[in-house]
């Protein structure tokens, strides 16, 4: 079940069964030669859509633009101050604590985020508790998962791919999003193969580095097939951690 698909009377009657919804957030940044800008958001977003179609999940819009100073030297990338997405962050909260939702599950599927999202949910514990005079319980709880890091999707990307999976634009993120968007794929020869690791600093700094985008990475592995075996996994995944994380 899809918010933006939804209707209110829809959404009131989830509410009447469950309190928890899942919210994508990832980013729209550059990944590589033939990586699609919106990888990071695409990558949660088909996750958490397959989820709630095989159960009772409310998903919400995707979260899409994030972190993504260090690579605003290659077109396109959009990127927000942090301080801009932490007071984003806590309106969508309340905008949904406002209708009754105790919990939000966010699945995320850009690591840069993750620094960021931790210290959105600290203000929205602080304005939490400031607001509420003897109740130390938090009547929102957040919860932030990488998708990568759900249980067997790690091992499963390292199988499919052994080697060249580095950590920009790698094959199996680029492989989700090829699953999610077939029409999509780009075929681009890379060169090297397999490109540089190195520090993450300024965007300059940045493309000097790393002058096609990737990190260690050679995404020119990317298939539909292991993207639909990594979204499979993830899913699973992702449906367990949603039923504990509702119970708690
Ligand atoms: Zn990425």
């Amino acid at each position: 079940m899809q918010l933006v698909l939804s209707s209110w009377p829809e959404v009131e009657s989830y509410l009447s069964r469950c309190r928890t919804i899942v919210i994508p957030i990832g980013s729209t940044e550059q990944h590589g030669p033939n990586g699609l800008l919106g990888t990071d958001a695409i990558c949660p977003e088909i996750i958490a859509k397959k989820a709630g179609e095989e159960v009772d999940m409310l998903v919400g819009p995707t979260f899409n633009v994030g972190q993504a100073q260090h690579h605003m030297a290659f077109p396109g990338t959009i990127t927000l101050r942090p301080s801009t997405m932490i007071a984003a962050m806590i309106d969508w909260a309340q905008s949904l604590s406002r209708h009754g939702f105790e919990r939000i599950y966010w699945l995320n599927g850009h690591g840069g985020n993750v620094a960021t999202i931790t210290a959105a949910f600290s203000e929205m514990y602080h304005g939490i508790t400031f607001s509420r005079s003897g109740a130390n319980t938090p009547s929102i709880r957040c919860m932030l998962r990488n998708w990568w890091e759900l249980h067997g999707v790690m091992d499963l990307c390292r199988q499919l791919f052994p080697t060249g999976e580095g950590s920009h634009a790698t094959p199996s993120e680029v492989s989700v999003t090829y699953f999610a968007y077939p029409a999509s794929q780009k075929r681009v020869v890379m060169t090297p193969k397999i490109a540089p690791h190195g520090p993450i600093r300024d965007a300059e700094d940045y493309r000097r580095r790393f002058p096609d985008g990737r990190i260690g990475s050679d995404p020119s592995q990317a298939n539909v097939e292991a993207g639909e075996k990594i979204v499979a996994a993830a899913v699973a995944a992702l449906v367990n951690e949603f039923r504990t994380f509702s119970a708690s």
